[in-house]
C-alpha cells in the first residue's frame, strides 16, 4: 500500500510514456530518464546488511538501487573468511534476544527460498570463569528467553571436549542451537534474490556525496547521480566516511585472523568439533570453529581461530593488508594454553576490519534531521554478522513503513555515551 504512494509520480509517467510515438520512446526524454535514476530506496554498500535490506526492500515490491564500491562480496571489508559464529544465549545483552530469534527465522526462510545452506548447527562450547561478565551473561540470555543451554564442570568438560584443556577455575556452557552461517554465500544468495525481485545492484561504484533536496535524497556516485525517497547507509568500515559527523562514534580496526593445521584433523572436523567461545583472564576473548572441507565451503583451508580484542586502528582506504606484529604468537598462546593437540603450524593469516562503537552495541536508527528518509546500521562491533538476516528486515520496515516491530531501541543514536 506504501509503495503506492512513492510510485504515484513515476505510475503517471509511465501511462503517458506509452502514448508516445515510437521515435520518441527511443530517444528516452529527460522525464523518463529521471524516473530510470530515481528509486523508492538507495542502499550505500551492498555487504552483510545491504545485501538483505536490498532483498527486503525488492521482495515487498519497492524500487531499489544497492551501490557497492567493490564486487559482492569482497575481502576489502568486514564479511570475508568463510564462517561467522551464530548463538542466541547473548552475553553483550539479553535485549539482542528477539532481533536473534528473527535473524534465526530469516536465515531459515533464505535457505528454503533458496535451497541453499548458509546455517551450520554445529554448537558452541563457552569457557570462562563463573564470575565473568561473560558466563554470567549467558545464563542471563539464556534464564530470560529460555534458550537452552547445558552447564558443565571442567572434569565433565574434558570427556565432553577432550581437544580444550580447561582450567579447573573454568565453566563450560554448551549451546545447542549455535553455530555458524557462511557470509560470503549468504550475502551472495540475498543480492541474487533481490535482484530476481527487480533490485538494481551497481557494483564497483562509489557513493562520493548525499543530500536532501527538495523532499528527496540525491546520491551522487563515481558512475552517476541517482535520487530516491530513502536512504539506507549500511557503509560498514566506511561509514563515518559516508557520515563524517560519525567519525567520534566508530573505531575501524584491522583483526587478524587464523587457519591452523593440527596434528590430527579427524578430531576437529565440523561434525564431531563445535565452535566455541572462551575468555582468557588474561588476554580477553578467543573463539573459533570446526575444519570445514574444502569441497563444500572452498578456502582458506585449516581450523580457523581469532582473537576478539581491538587490533591496529585503521583508514578503511589505506588498510596495511600485512600480518599485524604479534599474531602468530598470539594464536600460538591461546593454542599451547587451552588446545594443546591443535598446536603445529600456522597455515593462513588473513585480515578483516571491525568497526566499533563506544560501547560495543550496534547503531541502527534514522539520521537525525532527515525526517526519517534516511536509517543508518553501522558500529557492529565485531559481532553483527549473524543479526544481518534480521537487520536487512528492520532497515527495510524502517526505511518504508517508518516502523519496526522489532525492540531495536537500544541501539538508537540517542543512548548514554555514544
Ligand atoms: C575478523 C572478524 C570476525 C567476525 N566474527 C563474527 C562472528 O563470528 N559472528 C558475528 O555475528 N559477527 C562477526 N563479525 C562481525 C561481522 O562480520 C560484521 O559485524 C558485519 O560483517 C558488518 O557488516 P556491514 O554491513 O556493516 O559491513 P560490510 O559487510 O563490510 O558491508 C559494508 C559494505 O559497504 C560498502 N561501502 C562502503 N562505503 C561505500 C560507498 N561509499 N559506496 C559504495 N559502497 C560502499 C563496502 O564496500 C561494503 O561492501 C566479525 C568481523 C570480523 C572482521
Amino acid at each position: 500500500m506504501k509503495r503506492r504512494e512513492f510510485i504515484t509520480k513515476s505510475a503517471t509517467a509511465a501511462l503517458s510514456v506509452s502514448a508516445l510515438s515510437s521515435a520518441q520512446a527511443t530517444n528516452p526524454s529527460e522525464g523518463e530518464q529521471q524516473q530510470a535514476s530515481h528509486f523508492d530506496a538507495i542502499v550505500i554498500g551492498v555487504g552483510s546488511m545491504g545485501a538483505p535490506a536490498c532483498y527486503h526492500l525488492a521482495r515487498n515490491g519497492y524500487k531499489v538501487l544497492g551501490i557497492e564500491q567493490f564486487d559482492i562480496s569482497h575481502d576489502q571489508g568486514s564479511h570475508a573468511g568463510q564462517s561467522r559464529i551464530i548463538r542466541m544465549a547473548y552475553f553483550e545483552h539479553p535485549d539482542y534476544v528477539p532481533l536473534l530469534q528473527r535473524s534465526y527465522e530469516n536465515w531459515k526462510s533464505l535457505e528454503k527460498q533458496t535451497k541453499a545452506r548458509v546455517f551450520e548447527n554445529c554448537g558452541l562450547a563457552y569457557f570462562g570463569r563463573p564470575d565473568s561478565d561473560f558466563i554470567k551473561g549467558i545464563k542471563k540470555s539464556s534464564e530470560l528467553y529460555d534458550v537452552p543451554i547445558a552447564r558443565s564442570s571442567p572434569d565433565k568438560a574434558k570427556s565432553l571436549f577432550p581437544a580444550f584443556s580447561v582450567p579447573d577455575d573454568f565453566e563450560v556452557i554448551y549451546e545447542p542451537n549455535a553455530g555458524f552461517i557462511t557470509p560470503e554465500r549468504a550475502i551472495l544468495l540475498y543480492t541474487q534474490l533481490a535482484m530476481e525481485s527487480g533490485a538494481t545492484i551497481k557494483t564497483r561504484t562509489r557513493v562520493r556525496q548525499w543530500k536532501q533536496e527538495g523532499g528527496k535524497i540525491t546520491v551522487q556516485t563515481d558512475g552517476g547521480t541517482y535520487s530516491c525517497n530513502r536512504l539506507i547507509i549500511s557503509a560498514g568500515a566506511w561509514a563515518s566516511k559516508v557520515i563524517p559527523n560519525f567519525k567520534p562514534k566508530l573505531k575501524v580496526t584491522k583483526q587478524m585472523l587464523a587457519w591452523v593445521s593440527p596434528k590430527n584433523w579427524d578430531d576437529f572436523e565440523l561434525g564431531k568439533f563445535p565452535c566455541w567461545i572462551l575468555e582468557d583472564p588474561e588476554r580477553g576473548s578467543y573463539y573459533g570453529f570446526p575444519i570445514l572441507p574444502p569441497e563444500r565451503f572452498g578456502g582458506p583451508l585449516g581450523l580457523k581461530l581469532a582473537h576478539h580484542f581491538p587490533g591496529e586502528v585503521s583508514d578503511p582506504d589505506k588498510v596495511n593488508r600485512n600480518v599485524t606484529a604479534g599474531t602468530e604468537d598470539d594464536i600460538r598462546y591461546v593454542l599451547e594454553k587451552y588446545m594443546p593437540s591443535a598446536q603445529a603450524s600456522i597455515l593462513s593469516l588473513k585480515s578483516c576490519l571491525y568497526t566499533t562503537t563506544t560501547d560495543e552495541n550496534f547503531i541502527l536508527d534514522y539520521l537525525p534531521g532527515f525526517n526519517k528518509q534516511v536509517v543508518v546500521a553501522c558500529g557492529f562491533s565485531g559481532h553483527g554478522f549473524k543479526m544481518s538476516s534480521g537487520i536487512g528486515e528492520v532497515l527495510a520496515d524502517m526505511a518504508m513503513k517508518g516502523k519496526t516491530d522489532l525492540p531495536v531501541g537500544f541501539l538508537g543514536l540517542g543512548r548514554a555515551g555514544l
